[in-house]
């Protein structure tokens, strides 16, 4: 029999070679097996009619019986449009067509009772619905075959080409028809009777012909768990390889440099928090398999902190550890407060950067190879292969705007034999279910809890017309002696337009507090400037700092209490919590001021109103998640994971993927090779299937 899945989609009757083109070309739909994977993203209830006199725009699709009784062609050229009346017996709307005007026209009967269907909206006072379907009374060609019609993402170029939602939901009805006794099982019999799993082929059929609402709900647990739990099995299927394949050096001895720094250099006592997080690298390091663990905790948790003493560890058994933060200027603030740390211990640390001198370099290089050096502190210069360490045991990476799993890789092949242990600190939280996904492959870490004494920093959010009350509450401030961020929007370095506000707001605060010295940075200047503007900042020299969010990983500076945000309804969520924190370093207390122009989208209204409402980033990483949906958060493209869920949602099934991933942990604990008979169908699923493919080779 061959492969009825694999067959390719321009044998689909109806379907033919053009068609076949543009489906590939802007769906990527090859195969049968492909276009039964195209699922719906919504679906009308079709035994539901309304009465025009009942509809508003805000309803969705809907369902109207009556009768188109005149139409005529408005506008010309471009915006030309064909507008017809539809009445029924409680009143009338408009139908409206901008494109294929001419074939509607001919095709469209007057008077003949008909239903249309489509989604209403408001134009000038007025309901109209644009291009709608409209079935003739007795045509059943159209007609939904189950009560629930499915509504398919088409785009511009597929609507061009005749391919509406409709077309896409005739050709998969057509696929059904003739798949039956054809599918064959992903999953093992006994997985499926165990969490009562519908079978792969009901599954498909209902998902696109559901014949009622408790099948629907039954086939799309079950391809969102087969969607999720293959992701799941495969992730930790290769973190168990690398376990086996990959040894780790045992860090079972907390010696002289641990000890010394808990009893004598620590300066304040550590969070709970931090203590638990601790203990748990201690025990993962103390394995002699690798440890790959990430490392959340929000801005100001602590996490340097824990990063210095999982490296004194390090040092307790004979290795050298290094510290790659994504940018110069926090490199620099690591190495300062590190070597201020460790100051009368002899731990020999070293900075390098982009920025460090050839002679100086080369002797950093030197020490590192004859094992002098045990601490290196620095950026991506870390990963040169001209930087060659005697014994590296432990690679720590501060993740700002997140490496990729391919740069860590290259970290760990800094030893021929046994690669060092790994540690991730992520700056912003990202949701559990994301981490489970894209950090999957990683143990996890929380710290959940802030240093004692914080005072939450207080969150406003104020229209542009109140910005005189803001000027006011910024001078108050500043006669108290504290220190202020101005952040202005640059999206991209190259945007004029941003920097001439940037430049404008500087003028402008400038003649506005002129009894202070204002400061400015953003990232078209040269490194050194940029640096010498912070340092200035930093030094109480300037008080307020005119800025991009080139100081979103920036200084810390205590004495700054004031996060003022220009156009903040043009930020993203993780990064407006990100900025705000960089104030509240201190023991007094801090506020973030966001401005704002009076329209803004609703969706910036929710980003500004849950920065006002929580200090928690772990929560806000889950709003940002639902504003956003997890393949535009920050970190999963360069994740190397090319994952798009077809029919999942990391934020709505989350229960699913616990369960998904549990599973997939129960069946890799008995048999962990996939080697018994029952599991075969399992790595064969792992093998197809365009939802699982990763580009994982980077890791073995
Ligand atoms: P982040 O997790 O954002 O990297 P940092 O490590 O920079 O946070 O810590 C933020 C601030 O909190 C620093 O000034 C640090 O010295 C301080 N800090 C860290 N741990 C503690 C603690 N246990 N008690 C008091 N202050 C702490
Ligand atoms: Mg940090």
């Amino acid at each position: 029999m061959t492969d009825f899945l694999a067959q390719d989609i321009k044998f689909l009757p109806g379907v033919g070679p053009k068609r076949a083109e543009l489906l590939k070309k802007e769906l990527n739909i090859e195969t049968f097996g492909d276009l039964l994977y195209y699922f719906p993203f919504k679906y009308i209830d079709r035994t539901k009619f309304y009465k025009i006199s009942e509809i508003h725009a805000q309803m969705p699709h809907i369902q109207v019986k009556g009768k188109i009784t005149s139409m005529e062609l408005v506008g010309s050229g471009p915006r030309q449009r064909l507008v017809a009346q539809f009445r029924d017996d409680t009143g009338s709307m408009e139908l409206i067509w901008f494109q294929g005007i001419k074939w509607q026209k001919e095709n469209l009967k007057l008077n003949a009772t008909c239903t249309i269907f489509g989604k209403p909206s408001d134009f000038g006072g007025k309901i109209n619905v644009v291009h709608p379907e409209i079935e003739s009374e007795g045509d059943i060609s159209l007609s939904p075959s189950g009560i629930f019609q499915a509504f398919y993402n088409t785009t511009e170029n597929l609507k061009k080409g005749f391919i509406q939602s409709r077309m896409i939901h005739k050709m998969i009805l057509n696929l059904v028809e003739r798949m039956k006794g054809k599918i064959p099982e992903t999953l093992p019999q006994s997985l499926i009777s165990q969490i009562k799993l519908m079978s792969r082929e009901e599954a498909l059929m209902n998902i696109h012909k559901p014949v009622s609402t408790h099948d629907l709900k039954n086939a799309r647990f079950r391809l969102k768990f087969e969607e999720l739990f293959l992701i799941q099995l495969k992730i930790l299927g290769l973190k168990h390889h690398r376990e086996d394949k990959f040894k780790g050096y045992p860090f079972t001895r907390v010696g002289y440099n641990f000890n010394t720094f808990y009893h004598k250099h620590l300066p304040f006592p550590l969070t709970e928090a931090q203590k638990r997080v601790i203990r748990e690298i201690r025990k993962d390091m103390g394995r002699d398999i690798q440890m790959n663990r990430l490392l959340q905790g929000d801005v100001g948790s602590g996490k340097t902190l824990v990063a210095l003493m999982t490296a004194l560890i390090a040092f307790d058994n004979g290795f050298q550890a290094c510290l790659m933060a994504p940018t110069e200027i926090l490199a620099q603030q690591h190495f300062a407060t590190i070597s201020r740390m460790v100051g009368g211990m002899s731990v020999s640390t070293g900075l390098l950067t982009g920025s460090t001198k050839a002679a100086e370099r080369a002797v950093i290089h030197e020490k590192l190879l004859s094992g002098e050096m045990l601490f290196l502190i620095g950026t991506h210069a870390l990963i040169e292969d001209t930087v060659n360490f005697n014994r590296l045991g432990l690679v720590i990476i501060d993740e700002q705007h997140r490496f990729g799993v391919a740069q860590r890789a290259r970290l760990w092949q800094k030893n021929d034999t046994i690669p060092p242990h790994v540690l991730v600190m992520t700056a912003t939280p990202i949701p559990r279910t994301l981490a489970m996904t894209v950090y999957g492959d990683l143990d996890v870490s929380v710290i959940d809890e802030l240093p004692p004494g914080r005072k939450p920093i207080q969150t406003m959010h104020f229209f542009d017309n109140k910005r005189r009350e803001v000027y006011r509450f910024m001078k108050s401030q500043l006669q108290q002696g504290r220190q202020i961020y101005m952040v202005y929007p640059l999206i991209t370095e190259s945007e004029k337009s941003d920097l001439k506000n940037l430049e404008e707001g500087f003028r402008h605060i400038s003649e506005e507090f002129t009894e202070f010295q204002v400061g400015m940075v953003h990232g078209r200047m040269k490194p050194g400037e940029k640096d010498a503007g912070m340092q200035q900042f930093k030094e109480g020299k300037t008080r307020i700092m005119v800025a991009t969010t080139v100081i979103e990983v920036g200084v810390d500076v205590p004495n700054a209490t004031v996060m003022v945000i220009e156009s903040a309804e043009r930020f993203g969520l993780s990064q407006l919590h990100q900025l705000r924190g960089r104030v509240g370093r201190g023991a007094d207390q801090s506020y973030c001021i966001l401005m704002s122009s009076y329209k803004i989208t609703n969706e910036s209204r929710k980003r500004l109103g849950t920065m006002v409402r929580t200090n928690d980033g772990f929560e806000i990483a889950e709003v940002d998640m639902k504003l956003r949906g997890p393949g535009d958060i920050e970190g999963t493209q360069q994740s190397g994971i090319g994952f798009d869920l077809k029919i999942a949602n990391l934020s709505k099934d989350a229960p699913i993927l616990e369960m998904a991933r549990n599973v997939a942990k129960d069946i890799l604990d008995k048999d962990p090779q996939l080697a018994t008979a029952e599991y075969q169908i399992l790595r064969k699923s792992l093998n197809t299937g365009k939802a699982t493919e990763f580009d994982w080779a980077v890791i073995s």
